[in-house]
């Protein structure tokens, strides 16, 4: 099989760099090894941030219908190539092949939203704030801008990012996950058929060594990451010591509490396309089912022979409900924490390990795998163990299991079953998490929402997308004017007030 080098995308072009140093990249269906990805060193970062540097005056000042009709083009050039982007995401993730297009989708709704610019820079007016004079506020992109995106949605999480950024008048550095980072340069090809001018996009594949030369890197004003939580409590400290703005979501252990008036058959289909979709590794998963009173000894029996029959095979074949784990680290670090769950003293109900699928023997097999008698002091409950593993607790009262989730330490997503409005309603009221659902498992808000955690699972205040993504990529001006005619004479000393 050959073996493709995966390069940057600086300036309009796909260029080598001047690192040595490359990762390689496998298909984990096949554990075969099918590209080689640049890892940036500083001097290529740099060349990086100098392209987008200099597309930055050119590009803010064009007038946002102008950019956003460019970003019209990129839409429909994505919906063209749909398929291909989905392709490419499952031969380097894994996930199944329909997952890899919703996934997508869920980019391509940000575009959309991003093709709206104009209305969202509109700025506020109030006129005759004093005799004269008015006052009015805008909003100015930053300059450069950069994004750090995780292995599990190489094409979405980076959508999350740089069509708003940019569309705000923004120039853009992405720094894709080196583990599936051949999207990355297809939509930055698309990104040049669309005709966004030189710089305004770039891609620099890389490791720590290009996501510390971004934070130190003066040009660069604002830092979106999402990914671990260590990582992200990383940039965020040290992107506020170099004085940038960051948000930095990170990761999550979402739960879902399931009260006994749930409907039980559309429960078990909830969680298990939540806990096993994308073999767990969704930021917004749910890895912890909490059941209130009598719920568990209804639903985990019939859990139980589900999680058996899940179908795991290659993300290409059509029928495929789960595929491979991402990399063999990954497989091994899961397939550590389902040890330590036996040694911890959880009940084992459904083992994932030892999974193999036949034609495929190299390819990084987890079954879907199952815990009960679960308690809040085991690793497995406290830790984010990022794959198709679901732990079940049991609590008395739903009061118990609001207490229990709002003492965890992550607060990404959360979701309720049941059939009780009033139980709902004080749900969302009270829960400490910053992504709710009722009887929606994975509630991943829309384009014009915005998406962040609470807690651990974002640090930084702004969202991203939706108007918060609008606000963080872009800052605000007031102006305050009056003419000659309406300026009083003499020098005014004390605090002017409005008259
Ligand atoms: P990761 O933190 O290992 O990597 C994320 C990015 O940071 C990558 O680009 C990587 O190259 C870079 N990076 C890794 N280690 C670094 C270091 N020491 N210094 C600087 N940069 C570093 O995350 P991952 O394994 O790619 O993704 C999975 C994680 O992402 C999970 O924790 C998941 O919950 C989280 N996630 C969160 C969200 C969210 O919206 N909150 C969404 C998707 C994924």
């Amino acid at each position: 099989m050959t073996i493709i080098t995966i390069e940057h995308y600086i300036a309009g072009q796909r260029v080598m760099g001047e690192s040595a140093r490359t990762q390689p990249v496998f298909n984990p269906a096949t554990g075969e090894q099918t590209g080689e990805v640049k890892l940036a060193s500083k001097a290529d970062v740099d060349s990086a941030v100098a392209a987008a540097r200099s597309a930055f005056p050119a590009w803010a000042a064009m007038p946002p219908l102008r950019r956003a009709r460019l970003m019209n083009r990129f839409l429909q050039l994505v919906n063209e190539n749909k398929e291909a982007l989905a392709k490419a995401i499952t031969a380097e993730h894994g996930k199944v092949f329909t997952d890899a297009c919703g996934e997508v989708e869920r980019g391509i709704d940000i575009i959309e939203f991003a093709c709206g610019i104009p209305q969202l820079l509109k700025g506020d007016y109030t006129e005759q704030v004093s005799t004269g004079i008015d006052n009015w506020t805008m909003r100015q992109p930053l300059g450069v801008v950069a994004g750090i995106t995780p292995f599990n949605f190489p094409v979405m999480v980076p959508m999350w990012m740089f069509p708003v950024a940019i569309a705000a008048g923004n120039t853009f550095v992405l720094k894709p996950s080196p583990t599936d980072p051949t999207p990355a340069l297809m939509y930055a090809d698309l990104m040049q058929q669309a005709g966004f001018p030189e710089g305004v996009f770039n891609v620099i594949q890389g490791d720590k060594e290009a996501v510390d030369a971004l934070i130190e890197h003066e040009d660069v004003q604002a830092l979106s990451f999402v990914g671990s939580t260590p990582v992200a409590n990383y940039i965020y400290e040290r992107g506020a010591h170099f004085g940038k703005r960051v948000q930095a979501l990170g990761g999550a252990k979402n739960h879902m509490l399931i009260m006994p008036d749930a409907d039980l058959d559309k429960t078990i289909d909830a969680l298990m396309g939540a806990a096993f979709g994308s073999a767990g590794e969704r930021c917004m998963a749910i890895s912890v089912a909490l059941f209130v009173g009598d719920s568990g000894d209804l639903i985990i029996p019939k859990l139980i022979e589900r999680t058996r029959q899940l179908k795991v095979k290659n993300g290409l074949e059509l029928d495929a409900e789960m595929g491979p784990i991402v990399t063999a680290q990954a497989h091994q670090r899961i397939s550590d924490y389902i040890a330590q769950g036996v040694e911890e003293g959880a009940e084992l109900l459904v083992d994932g390990r030892g999974y193999t699928v036949a034609g495929h023997e190299k390819g990084y097999w987890l079954g879907g795998t199952l815990f009960d008698k679960v308690t809040p002091e085991m690793r497995i409950y406290k830790e984010e163990i990022f794959g198709p593993v679901l732990v079940c607790l049991r609590v008395a009262s739903f009061a118990d299991g609001l207490d229990l989730i709002n003492r965890h330490e992550f607060g990404n997503g959360v979701s309720l079953f049941t059939r009780d409005g009033n139980v709902a309603r004080e749900f969302g009221r009270l829960v400490q998490v910053g992504m709710v659902g009722v009887n929606v498992p994975i509630p991943v808000p829309m384009a014009w929402h915005g998406f962040g955690g609470w807690k651990k699972s974002l640090f930084g205040d702004m969202h991203a997308y939706g108007e918060e993504g609008v606000r963080f990529y872009t800052r605000q001006k007031s102006i305050m004017q009056r003419w000659p005619e309406s300026i009083a004479s003499g020098a005014e000393f004390t605090m002017p007030v409005s008259n």
